[in-house]
């Protein structure tokens, strides 16, 4: 059935039930909106359902071994046989479907209605969704928000085939443990991914294509994923380019001779590109950019147009696209609000956990912007030799003069735990003093933090100051 031009008037439309669109559907509903949100698959976006939540739970499954192992040496007796990833996916779906199943209640208690299927824009102020494979319905908006998030990048030379050569969300869903891993990329995607299976006992290689991995974080942090990974016993070549994928590798180019890296599964992480091309925005009077949407602090494309989350230029986060989502709902519900991202924390779930906010040191030289650091080393913290996690340090960069907090780059155990208090600090403009000063519970590795703040003020306790 075609439903002709008959058309649902609606108030706010959200396209997208991501952590994004639900997100500002909840919040815009709380302040008395009407809300409508579309999706075509289950509420939670990549995020719950094939992103964030998957590959935190394989991380914990592959770092409770690591750690078993730890502890093992310790006088614990270890884990013994291989893992079950079988009855891992079965705890996995158990795990996302709870976090889903939340998602639909909450969206429900909030009076918001969840339309099933894709949409695409038909006019100004109408989106037409293909509810089923001949059904279509039409929604009249008075505002709407574009929260469709985004999609795998393709390398040309090793297109996905959907069981050799996958997309790091496939990767995630594995039955079985595969021998031979190859991951090709440098992001953090790809490295969590090559760190869980190297912890479970594939043999792991990362192909990067520059000089090293995480190429974006500061050097310091990208040096510690480098020795990390290899640590854990992952080969990783640097400056080397797919050239094609034959029955049992994939052959590169590199500085010398082409090589051939042999794997029984090729993971392709090169990063993520806006989820647009559906949506036909020109019928919406507006331009398809060739990369992502670029909106204002507001999030506005247009008057009535929004867009959040993956959809729009920066960082590809969960936590990103919920603030957006947050501040998009409020912007609906007619507070005067905007956006503020100079601390987006990142955190990297690998050997080490790694998680920075704010400026790297190469951003601050290259702004000009004079500074102090502060670095403390986690070999001389005790909680971190309790923890045999002594491979990691915390790095503060503060505005020189005892100005604020601008950077924090955290490697070692529980650093994505710590990242919130140095997210904190850089918001409200913490200071070394502000940092050194707060009394940090004793044997935790938030005292690493404290620590660090002291360094820079050249002061340290538990390094020996420099001469
Ligand atoms: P999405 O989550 O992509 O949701 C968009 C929704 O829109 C989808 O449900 C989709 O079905 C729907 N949609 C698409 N087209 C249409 C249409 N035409 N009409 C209606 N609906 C449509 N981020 C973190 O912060 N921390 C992490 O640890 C982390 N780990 C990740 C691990 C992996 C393997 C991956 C792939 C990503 C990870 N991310 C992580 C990134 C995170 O998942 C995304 O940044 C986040 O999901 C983006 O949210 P979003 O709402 O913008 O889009």
């Amino acid at each position: 059935m075609v439903a002709g031009d008959q058309s649902d008037p609606v108030d706010c439309l959200i396209l997208g039930a991501g952590p994004g669109g639900y997100v500002a559907a909840l919040r815009a509903a709380q302040l008395g909106r009407s809300v409508t949100v579309v999706e075509p698959r289950r509420v939670g976006g990549v995020c719950l359902n094939e992103g964030c939540i998957p590959s935190k739970y394989l991380a914990r499954f592959a770092a409770a071994k690591a750690g078993a192992e730890k502890l093992a040496q310790a006088g614990m007796p270890g884990f013994s046989g291989p893992p079950d990833l079988a009855a891992f996916q079965q705890s996995r779906e158990a795990a996302v479907g709870t976090l889903v199943r939340g998602v639909e209640s909450l969206l429900k208690a909030a009076g918001v209605t969840v339309v099933a299927g894709e949409a695409r824009f038909v006019g100004h102020t109408r989106v037409c969704v293909q509810t089923g494979d001949e059904m279509v319905r039409y929604f009249d908006f008075k505002d709407v928000v574009i929260a469709t998030g985004s999609v795998a990048a393709v390398l040309a030379a090793v297109p996905f085939d959907g069981d050799r050569v996958v997309e790091p969300s496939r990767a995630l869903e594995w039955p079985r443990l595969p021998t031979s891993l190859l991951v090709i990329g440098d992001d953090y995607v790809g490295l969590e991914i090559a760190v869980a299976y190297a912890r479970l006992g594939s043999k792991v290689t990362i192909a990067a294509p520059g000089e090293g991995l995480l190429p974006d974080f500061d050097a310091d942090i990208a040096a510690a994923a480098l020795r990390g990974a290899r640590a854990a016993g992952i080969d990783v070549l640097t400056g080397v380019e797919p050239l094609g994928v034959d029955g049992g590798g994939v052959s590169m180019k590199g500085k010398g001779d082409p090589v051939r890296v042999p794997a029984e599964r090729v993971v392709v992480s090169a990063g993520r590109v806006p989820r647009l091309d559906a949506l036909e925005l020109p019928a919406a009077g507006q331009r398809r950019p060739t990369g992502a949407l670029v909106v204002d602090s507001q999030l506005r494309l247009d008057r009535h147009v929004f867009a959040i989350g993956d959809a729009t230029a920066g960082l590809h986060l969960a936590h990103r696209a919920m603030m957006q989502g947050r501040v998009v709902g409020e912007v609906l519900g007619g507070k005067a609000t905007g956006l503020d991202s100079t601390a987006v924390p990142r955190a990297v779930f690998a050997e080490p956990e790694i998680a920075c906010v704010g400026v790297t040191e190469a951003e601050a030289a290259a702004a000009n912007t004079e500074v102090t650091i502060g670095r403390f080393p986690l070999v001389a913290l005790g909680r971190a030799v309790i923890e045999s996690g002594t491979a990691g340090f915390a790095k503060l960069i503060f505005a020189a003069g005892g100005g604020p907090l601008l950077g924090a780059h955290l490697a070692g155990p529980r650093s994505t735990e710590l990242v919130a208090e140095m997210t904190l600090a850089v918001e409200m403009g913490a200071t070394a003093e502000d940092l050194a000063l707060t009394i940090h519970a004793h044997p935790t590795f938030a005292e690493a933090v404290m620590e660090a703040a002291e360094v820079s003020l050249g002061r340290p306790i538990h390094v020996r100051r420099p001469r």
